[in-house]
């Protein structure tokens, strides 16, 4: 066990609401020993390659560049990027830099020190976790095929557990697998100063049947239980200093199907990149064929928040600047916007607001990747001996700040981050800082968009947005 050594355990689409007692006992039961981040958030979008890149760079997508799940990129113009599949980040990466800030594992690896990944994610999270492992070398097993896995391990977990099981909704069967790779080789035979395990449930069941669903509670269950080794083996002595527990956005059950590639203006629909997130990426647009377009959104039923002004530029009027929620990279499309989803959480709310989306899921099924509170709200707590035993943290933070924290208990750097060392986490930390709620808005012809944004510290953390009205003005 190395000082200030630390590991992060990912629940994939986890909902802080859903972390009860009965649902994962060990979790919630390691979460009210140390300290338990009661005001913990996603990035935005709030999509697992985004927010793995925010957390694993201690930047939002405004400095990282990764600014969506499938977003089209100025180096391979010939279709938009698709960040789950590791070829199309390597694509990118063959072209140009993938990433603008450096990721964590950069930083250990300048400092000499050691990261181990074990992931059930797609090839493309898992890259993110650690996109230079192979060069830093550090290893990462992925349950997927993928030029980051480490042959050793690989050989020693073929060894020790025989081949990677099928996946399925519960992935049990591939948790487990990764947590024996774990707890079983890693933790005996590496002992590295940052680990990760990423489980990419309940994400992968709850977008199939929906948060509440018995099958999405089966696999909070089964993770819980993965966990529960972990937190043996760790209250035993094994493993690292640190458990630092993360989830990297929540989920909303939609209940309404959105087209946005056939509502728009033909016009439109080859420049769109859709998503819960949505690019729209018009060429050199003028400001007036931005405020064109912002006629056209606003009128759309399933149009949610909408986002202008990448790289410094002004945003047009009817729009919230990018900056705002952490985005405006000069890879961002020139006007984004969400799909509605202003409603409560729940499927069977009828009559409530509706919850649009798109892309393969059905009525019932979980979704993420806006700005309603359901999606942005966070899993954060930590434990060990550097942290506070038995204290909630109403302090806001998200994402960004995970890579400043692991850095900071290391006693390394954390220069050209931009989140903030959650240091009243800490035993020996201060008290924690003030924090200030604002709530921005506009209205663009009876349309209204909010954003709820906390300031802590001069840094900002995105509650959470919604709308109201329509733009149906004629
Ligand atoms: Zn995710």
């Amino acid at each position: 066990m190395k000082p200030g050594s630390t590991l992060i355990v990912s629940f994939d689409g986890l909902r802080p609401d859903r972390v009860t007692a009965d649902l994962m006992p060990n979790l919630a039961a390691f979460m009210a020993e140390g300290v338990r981040f009661a005001n913990a958030r996603s990035v935005f979008p709030s999509e697992t390659r985004v927010a793995v890149t925010s957390t694993f760079t201690g930047n939002p997508p405004r400095w990282h560049g990764m600014i969506a799940n499938r977003f089209r990129h100025a180096a391979v113009p010939e279709e938009p990027v698709r960040t789950g599949l590791v070829e199309d980040l390597l694509r990118v990466a063959g072209r140009g830099p993938l990433i603008h800030r450096p990721a964590l594992g950069d930083r250990l690896a300048a400092a000499g020190r050691s990261m181990v990944v074990v992931s059930t994610a797609s090839t493309g999270a898992t890259h993110m976790m650690n996109p230079n492992a192979v060069t830093n070398g550090h290893e990462t097993f992925c349950c997927h095929p993928t030029p980051d896995m480490s042959p050793t391990l690989k050989a020693e977990a073929e060894a020790l557990l025989g081949p990677v099981p099928e996946t399925a909704r519960p992935n049990n069967a591939r948790i487990d697998y990764a947590r024996r790779v774990l707890t079983d080789i890693v933790w005996p035979t590496r002992d590295p100063d940052v680990a990760v395990i990423w489980m990419n449930d309940p994400d992968l069941t709850s977008h199939a049947f929906g948060v509440r669903a018995p099958e999405t509670e089966a696999s909070q269950r089964l993770t819980d239980a993965a966990f529960g080794e972990i937190l043996a083996g760790w209250r035993a002595g094994r493993g690292p200093e640190h458990l630092i527990v993360m989830s990297d956005h929540g989920q909303i059950t939609g209940s309404a199907t959105a087209s946005p590639d056939m509502d728009l203006p033909a016009e439109y629909r080859d420049r769109l990149v859709s998503g819960v997130f949505n690019g729209l990426w018009l060429d050199d647009p003028a400001p007036a064929d931005l405020a064109r377009a912002v006629d056209v959104l606003s009128e759309m039923p399933w149009c949610g928040l909408v986002f202008t002004g990448r790289a410094g530029a002004p945003a047009v009027p009817g729009t919230l600047p990018f900056p705002l929620v952490g985005q405006g990279h000069a890879l961002a499309p020139p006007i984004a916007f969400t799909l509605r989803s202003t409603g409560p959480d729940e499927a069977s709310d009828a009559g409530a607001e509706r919850r649009y989306f798109t892309e393969g899921i059905d009525i019932g099924g979980g979704m993420h990747g806006g700005l309603n509170r359901g999606e942005l709200a966070t899993v954060l707590a930590g434990a060990g001996p550097q942290f506070r035993a038995g204290f909630v943290s109403d302090t806001p933070c998200w994402l960004p700040d995970i890579t400043p924290t692991v850095l900071a208990l290391l006693g390394l750097s954390t220069e050209d981050t931009s989140g903030r060392v959650l240091a009243e986490a800490f035993a020996d930390g201060p008290e924690p800082p003030r924090a200030a709620q604002t709530v921005n808005s506009v209205e663009h012809r009876g349309f209204q968009q909010h954003l709820a944004v906390w300031d802590v510290e001069g840094k900002s953390v995105i509650d959470c947005g919604w709308t109201a009205g329509t733009g149906a003005w004629r």
